[in-house]
């Protein structure tokens, strides 16, 4: 998701690119800290915002930990052979690089990850009636709306936004004259994007979203080999010994240092920390002292969005289009071809569903996703059904370290919410992507990281 940019810490951006481009400032006194090349950094989470951070100090000759709970690195980046023989991979986390996502796409292009184009063209089911990609449309009556809604949010100022930043989209779609097929469609379609029904989405975020995201909302492009490949290039940049996974951390204690404590009863001490994990698992941690009481607030407000990804491999690419991805008013909510650009004659779609059909979905077995798939595909692709050789299924509302897929703020949380969750605490810094501009993006949790990092590389 992409969510309203603000100019200020894009700036910010700006200065420390120009700070991690510049060699390390000389040593200087912080506080009691000494901080300098010799200064220890210890980043809890080796999903992409740690491990950027992690990267950026370790480019600047510092002393860096990361300590992660999983056995694996990536977190919400979850690639999976689906298939071995044919080397099928399929993503269960994070999936589409955007366009405008500068960051991934330089890093990409620093350690060769080729990035190949996965845009698709959506076809339709709706209604019991199955209409191909180009065929379908909103209507002549609610086009030139939606446009003038687009057009007219750059014209907003502050005070405005704000005011919209109190309404759902869903209520705002309807106050402006969307109804009937256009408000059904709108909800299929946005909703992806957000993780949740429309009507818990502010409408200054989703207008936001949609005036400022690339043609194809960003859903552009995907690393060759898996978006894991990033993970571990930033793994082998930052040396595979200072990444610690099955390290959960317990407890920070701040003092004149930092002293973390994890579940296996190991000990680590550093000058610096940056705690690059979910709001979910902040509040697992014993923070000695406590949590300032707005953080906590904020932390026990904001709720993550439900994604249910359900990658069925099937022995053909029945769908005879590599770009194929299909948006249905059915439970499965919508299908997309999930290994475009990896020739095999097998295939896999993944269906794709939120909310609360993300919930259905994922707690059913795969006989019942069988014949779900069968009731919806099958009047149109008849031999669908037959064709499916396994499914691997990932729901992320139960993920016991997220809790859901990505941050989902809701009314009149953007602006303080937000802001609350993103101020550093004593000698910890905060990233992740629910405290990025592009929250909920893989760009989002990258530049957070190197933000952070840039801040103690500046001191
Ligand atoms: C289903 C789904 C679809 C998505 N689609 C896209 C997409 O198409 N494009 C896109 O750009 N983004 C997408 N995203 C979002 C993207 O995955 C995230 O924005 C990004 O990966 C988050 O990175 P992060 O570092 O902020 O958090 P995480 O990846 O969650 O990393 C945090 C890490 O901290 C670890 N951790 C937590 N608690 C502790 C502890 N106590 N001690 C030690 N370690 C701990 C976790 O195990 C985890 O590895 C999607 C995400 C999901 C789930």
């Amino acid at each position: 998701m992409d969510k309203p940019q603000q100019t200020s810490r894009r700036e910010f951006l700006r200065q420390s690119a120009f700070l991690a481009g510049t060699s390390l400032l000389s040593t200087r006194s912080f506080g009691n800290i000494y901080v300098g090349k010799q200064s220890r950094v210890i980043v809890i989470g080796a999903g992409f915002a740690g491990l950027a951070a992690a990267y950026a100090l370790k480019q600047k000759g510092m002393n860096v930990t990361v300590l992660e709970t999983r056995n694996r690195i990536g977190g919400r980046v979850f690639s999976h052979t689906i298939d071995p023989k044919e080397n099928l991979v399929v993503e269960l986390g994070a999936e589409w690089v955007g366009n405008s996502h500068e960051r991934v796409r330089t890093l990409c292009d620093q350690f060769k990850i080729p990035l190949l184009n996965n845009q698709f063209d959506t076809h339709l089911i709706y209604q019991n009636q199955y209409t191909k990609a180009n065929a379908w449309d909103f209507s002549e009556n609610w086009k030139p709306k939606m446009k003038a809604l687009l057009e007219g949010y750059k014209k907003l100022d502050e005070t405005q936004k704000a005011e919209l930043d109190s309404i759902d989209w869903w209520r705002y779609l309807v106050n402006n004259g969307c109804e009937g097929k256009d408000l059904i469609l709108r909800e299929l379609l946005d909703s992806t994007d957000f993780g949740e029904s429309i009507r818990h989405v502010s409408a200054f975020v989703a207008l936001a979203t949609f005036a400022e995201s690339s043609e194809k909302n960003e859903m552009d492009l995907k690393m060759q080999g898996g978006n894991t490949m990033l993970a571990r290039k930033f793994a082998e940049g930052i040396g595979e010994g200072n990444i610690l996974t099955g390290h959960a951390v317990k407890r920070i204690e701040q003092k004149d240092s930092v002293k973390v404590t994890c579940e296996n009863g190991k000990t680590f001490e550093a000058d610096k920390l940056i705690c690059a994990i979910p709001t979910f698992a902040m509040k697992n941690i014993q923070w000695e002292p406590g949590l300032p009481a707005e953080k906590i607030q904020a932390i026990n407000e904001l709720q993550y969005a439900r994604i249910n990804k359900n990658a069925i491999l099937f022995k053909k690419r029945f769908w005879n289009d590599e770009s194929f991805d299909l948006v249905t008013d059915q439970t499965p909510h919508y299908f997309y071809h999930a290994t475009k650009n990896q020739p095999s004659q097998k295939g896999v779609l993944i269906s794709y569903t939120i909310g609360e059909k993300a919930e259905l979905i994922s707690a059913q077995n795969d006989e019942w996703r069988k014949q779900m798939l069968g009731q919806t595909l099958g009047p149109y692709f008849p031999k669908a059904q037959k064709l499916i050789e396994s499914q691997a299924n990932y729901y992320w509302g139960t993920d016991k370290i997220s809790q859901g897929a990505y941050a989902m703020y809701g009314l009149n949380q953007w602006n303080t919410t937000r802001p609350a969750l993103q101020k550093p605490f004593l000698h910890t810094s905060f990233a992740g992507e629910h405290l990025a501009d592009w929250q909920g993006f893989m760009e989002g949790a990258i530049v957070t990281g190197e933000m952070a990092a840039a801040e103690i590389i500046a001191v």
